[in-house]
């Protein structure tokens, strides 16, 4: 392949994803893939002859993207998966050209690293020590990288080398979560062998947020088994609702305890930019450790999630294989990024990153965060002024809890509807939602991630609702 194949190829795939994306609002958000589509792809036989790049090409654009996931879409309103920022889509090009190993040296990609952590921690007002903090897949990884360094420093202060003894023979180590912290929690619990039973459930208040009363309770009663209490997982932002918790007195609590307190920020810290809603994150700079996702709001392409830790030797001491007396500590050397994490091979994410807050600027990025909310809570304003749908959580940042209730209908058929509607609004291809469970009901939650939704899809969104709902109580009786 001559260098002047790989521009010519280069110039159509920029064609292809320009075209890919100036296209997503007029087409269907999603649609199920037909048997022949999905068997294309699926039992693509491993070729031995290779193809040129010009027929790889039009194979993708064939057969690849006219399937997306829909996230693309300012008609999608599922999950937490965000639309790409253009800028972010250009870098990963140029980083998968220099395609360096960030692990460590003194290349451009490293020094970005550095610098797009300390822009994320200015950026939701989290302090930055120098090697605070990291890049990594998603805040699933990073919730394991801080939880590891909470786990060493609890098992140092009771006596216990973690990293050299294991856990075994130490009284266990117990953490607080609500009922509405993210799965990823436990998964890092289960992984750093805690155990999920030592994962305490506390109760909230009916806001979806952490109840202190509850939680010094739990804490007390477990201290006075012989356990020894250590982590509390606090959130900018649930899944369900988007419920910020209220930090100070969870803060003031750790710190007369001596836990550790981590906030998983993972969809809802960005929300701190919004200068209508930054109070609700009062007090969460005190945390020990924040989990949060480029990814998501910011709209960096997947992957990049960031771990920031107020210390940075607790990271260090956590994850680094370096002896401290090899360290090029007089140089005032970081290390390398492996010393901070669980990866040594690491991708260039710093790009991707970099470029998308250059391009819209720390301004541009809270704008963007600002129309995500009032289109939130707009929403919110919509589904409560309809006779047919019930608000189901207050409006806390950029999630509305909500669901179908049809005159007269009681709790087991409101569940059951609720339960088919996001698959039956999905199928419909105008526009996504998902559903979660919330206090026992079957709900519908709209995430609101896209600054270039409008008000005509938020009322787009719940025409679609109703009218699946209708669909799947089938033809009115008369007509059967
Ligand atoms: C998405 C999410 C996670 C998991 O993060 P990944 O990037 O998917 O690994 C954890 N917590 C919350 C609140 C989330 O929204």
């Amino acid at each position: 392949m001559t260098s002047e194949d790989f521009r010519a190829a280069a110039h159509t795939a920029a064609d292809l994803a320009a075209d890919h994306l100036a296209g997503l609002a007029d087409r269907p958000v999603w649609q199920p893939m037909d048997d022949a589509a999905r068997s294309t792809l699926l039992d693509a036989p491993l070729p031995a002859a290779g193809r040129p790049l010009a027929e790889l090409l039009a194979a993708v654009e064939k057969d690849v993207l006219p399937y997306p996931m829909g996230n693309g879409s300012p008609r999608f309103f599922g999950w937490v998966n965000s639309a790409p920022a253009p800028a972010g889509v250009l870098a990963t090009l140029t980083a998968a050209a220099m395609n360096p190993s960030s692990a460590g040296g003194d290349h451009a990609d490293v020094h970005l690293e550095r610098a797009v952590v300390r822009w994320i921690a200015e950026l939701v007002g989290f302090p930055h020590p120098a090697g605070g903090g990291l890049l990594t897949s998603g805040t699933s990884m990073a919730t394991i990288v801080c939880l590891a360094a909470a786990r060493g420093r609890a098992a140092r202060a009771a006596g216990w080398d973690v990293r050299e003894d294991g856990l075994a023979g130490m009284p266990p180590l117990v953490g607080y979560v609500t009922g509405e912290t993210h799965s990823c929690v436990r998964k890092a619990a289960e992984l750093l062998g805690l155990g999920s039973r030592h994962l305490r459930t506390v109760a909230t208040g009916p806001d979806g947020l952490l109840d202190v009363a509850e939680l010094r309770a739990a804490i007390e009663r477990d201290r006075a088994a012989g356990l020894l209490p250590f982590l509390v997982v606090a959130s900018a932002g649930t899944v369900g609702t988007g419920a910020v918790d209220d930090f100070d007195p969870i803060a003031d609590l750790c710190a007369e305890q001596r836990l550790w307190l981590h906030v998983d920020g993972a969809y809802g810290a960005f929300g701190v930019l919004d200068p209508a809603i930054a109070h609700r994150y009062t007090g969460m700079a005190r945390a020990d450790s924040l989990a949060l996702d480029p990814h998501k709001w910011l709209g960096v392409p997947v992957d990049c999630g960031c771990a920031l830790v107020r210390d940075s030797e607790e990271l260090r001491s956590t994850f680094s294989l370096v002896p401290s007396y090899l360290r090029d500590e007089a140089a005032g050397s970081l290390g390398w990024f492996s010393e901070y994490g669980t990866e040594q091979t690491r991708p260039f994410r710093a790009l991707k990153v970099w470029a998308t807050i250059a391009h819209r600027g720390r301004d541009g990025l809270a704008q963007d965060i600002a129309r995500c909310t009032a289109l939130a809570r707009r929403l919110g304003e919509l589904v409560e002024a309809d006779d047919e749908l019930e608000l189901m959580a207050e409006v806390q940042t950029s999630i509305v809890a909500f669901r179908h209730r049809a005159a007269g209908a009681t709790g087991a058929a409101i569940d059951a509807v609720n339960r088919e509607l996001p698959v039956a609004v999905q199928r419909r291809g105008r526009v996504f939602v998902t559903g979660a469970r919330l206090a026992g009901h079957e709900v519908l939650r709209a995430c609101l991630l896209n600054a270039a939704t409008t008000e005509a899809d938020l009322a787009l969104l719940l025409t679609e609702v109703k009218a699946a709902a209708r669909e799947l109580a089938g033809p009115p009786v008369d007509a059967r």
